[in-house]
């Protein structure tokens, strides 16, 4: 099938071409479709290459924007995708060994009778902050409400096997009226205005005002087509290869976060599904070979069986919107899993785009490629800067890697935010500082590391015997409302009764 497009700098788009179909691809293809019904969106993947199949875990912007802007019933969603849910991040990690991080605020917070923001008080622990962190250290992972139903609402994530998200999103796509289409992309023709046609080993050739490159790490339009180049993160994130295995769940209880466990090139991660358990050791190359990466992994997890290793290479696009190509997913950049950003970086991405040819009437025009650039190119920047403050303070191991992290991690753009920390602590007052706003992780998440690490700051407070009281009383409002809470598996039972309803 050909389809007659002519690409021409600030031409009127109807019509977008995307190449690849794994979660990258799907969601662009779906978020377009949604929010530009009047597009011709046709997407391109190729079997024989097929998907990446990792990529397991989401952060909240995942069912908002699944549920909220795409308007796919829950009920298919649970039936098809078969998530379980996440309300953050178990981290073994720094001086206290153990802390969680949730969606929700534990830090940039002020309990009504203290006089200081809620990080002020934790120099001996760090939990019960909120209601989530309390649930997720008791294994729960909802409040109950009325007839003891699970209150599945707020900012929660899900778990979901790369495999069903993929099925699932593909099924919703063809019938919003995505054209789906199998084949594997031969050459690319370009003039200097970017892509005019893609040849497929078919014979197929497509035209389209705009493309989408969601080819996975081969980047085969914006890299190899266009030869836009890649900014590294190697001054921030060292590690480069991940050793990934599991196993059929047992007796294990499910979980309901991620947990995110320091090892002594890495770290690695356990994603609960229902029925198996996901687990994948991100180490560096540099600092432990890949026979002592899988022994030290077996080790620390007997029950896994067969293993496969992912290579990578920390960095973004330079620029995201080259000519007539958008690069989303793996594609445009690549940071490990560690706080699960790569779904929720896919969203704003998509969202971005279809914001932008809105504001500009559905032209690629040169200021509206700057901006998509711009916001794009901070947002990775930004995610760098994030898990560099998780390797720079980590100082559970003693390894040859945790100290090269320790001395050579680069904060970017967050250094001076770090240092301001440094003398006013935990405050509010820290907003000031960040690098720019609006930013993804607020001060909140910053916060959550730093004081769940316990890295040191000036401005002590001695709470008075009156906070000490009331901070007691906080925690244990927490803690009650944690312990009448429901575990994964009973609100998985709760919504698989015929009398569950969503509304
Ligand atoms: C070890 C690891 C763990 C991860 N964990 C998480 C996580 O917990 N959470 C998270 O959000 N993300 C995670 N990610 C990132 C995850 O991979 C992405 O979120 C997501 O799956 C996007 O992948 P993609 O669609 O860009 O690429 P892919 O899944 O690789 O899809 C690429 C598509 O392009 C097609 N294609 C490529 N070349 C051609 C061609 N020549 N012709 C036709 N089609 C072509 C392929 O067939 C495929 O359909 C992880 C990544 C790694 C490496």
């Amino acid at each position: 099938m050909v389809s007659q497009t002519s690409t021409n700098e600030d031409k009127y788009i109807s019509s977008v071409l995307i190449l690849g179909g794994g979660s990258a691809g799907l969601l662009a293809a779906l978020t377009v479709k949604c929010m530009l019904p009047q597009y011709r969106v046709v997407l391109v993947h190729s079997q024989e290459i097929g998907v990446i199949g990792v990529g397991e875990g989401t952060t909240a912007v995942f069912p908002a924007h699944l549920f909220g802007t795409l308007g796919i019933p829950k009920e298919r969603f649970y039936r098809e995708a078969q998530p379980t849910w996440k309300q953050g991040i178990r981290f073994l990690w720094g001086e206290r060994g153990d802390y969680f991080y949730d969606f929700g605020f534990q830090y940039d917070l002020q309990y009504p009778g203290m006089s200081k923001a809620t990080g002020f008080y934790c120099d001996q622990e760090c939990t019960d902050l909120n209601d989530v962190c309390a649930m997720m250290q008791d294994g729960k992972a909802f409040a109950s409400g009325p007839l003891n139903k699970p209150l599945i609402k707020g900012e929660y994530a899900f778990h979901i096997e790369n495999e069903k998200l993929v099925r699932c999103l593909t099924n919703i796509a063809i019938e919003q009226g995505v054209i789906i289409e199998e084949d594997t992309l031969q050459h690319a023709e370009q003039d200097d205005l970017g892509i005019t046609a893609l040849h497929f080993t078919s014979g197929r050739i497509h035209h389209a005002d705009l493309y989408i490159d969601a080819s996975g790490f081969r980047s085969e339009l914006i890299g190899k087509a266009l030869g836009v180049t890649r900014n590294s993160f190697s001054k921030a994130l060292f590690c480069d290869r991940a050793v990934i295995g599991g196993w059929t769940r047992e007796e294990e209880p499910l979980q309901a976060y991620t947990t995110a466990e320091t090892m002594d090139a890495g770290w690695c991660w356990k994603i609960e599904h229902e029925n198996f358990i996901n687990r994948g050791y991100v180490y560096s190359s540099k600092f432990i070979s890949d026979e002592d990466a899988l022994a030290e992994f077996k080790k620390a997890n007997p029950k896994i069986n067969a293993t496969r290793v992912v290579k990578y290479l920390s960095g973004r696009m330079e620029r995201n919107w080259e000519k007539n190509v958008v690069a989303i997913g793996n594609s445009s950049g690549f940071v490990e899993p560690l706080e699960a950003t790569s779904l929720a970086q896919i969203i704003f991405a998509s969202r971005w785009l279809v914001e932008l040819l809105k504001q500009q009437q559905h032209r690629a025009t040169a200021a509206g490629r700057e901006r998509y650039n711009r916001e794009m190119g901070r947002a990775w920047d930004e995610i760098r800067d994030f898990l560099a403050f998780h390797y720079k303070f980590n100082t559970l191991r003693d390894t040859a890697f945790w100290k090269h992290c320790q001395e050579h991690t680069h904060l970017g753009e967050f250094q001076e935010f770090f240092e301001m920390y440094q003398k006013i602590g935990p405050a509010p007052e820290l907003v000031n500082a960040l690098p720019f706003k609006p930013n993804i992780y607020g001060i909140e998440g910053y916060l959550a590391h730093l004081i769940g690490m316990k890295v040191p700051f000036h401005a002590r407070h001695e709470p008075t015997a009156e906070e000490k009281t009331l901070w007691q009383k906080h925690r244990r409002k927490s803690r009650l409302i944690a312990s009448a809470a429901l575990t994964s598996e009973e609100a998985l039972a709760a919504i698989r009764k015929p009398e569950w309803s969503w509304k």
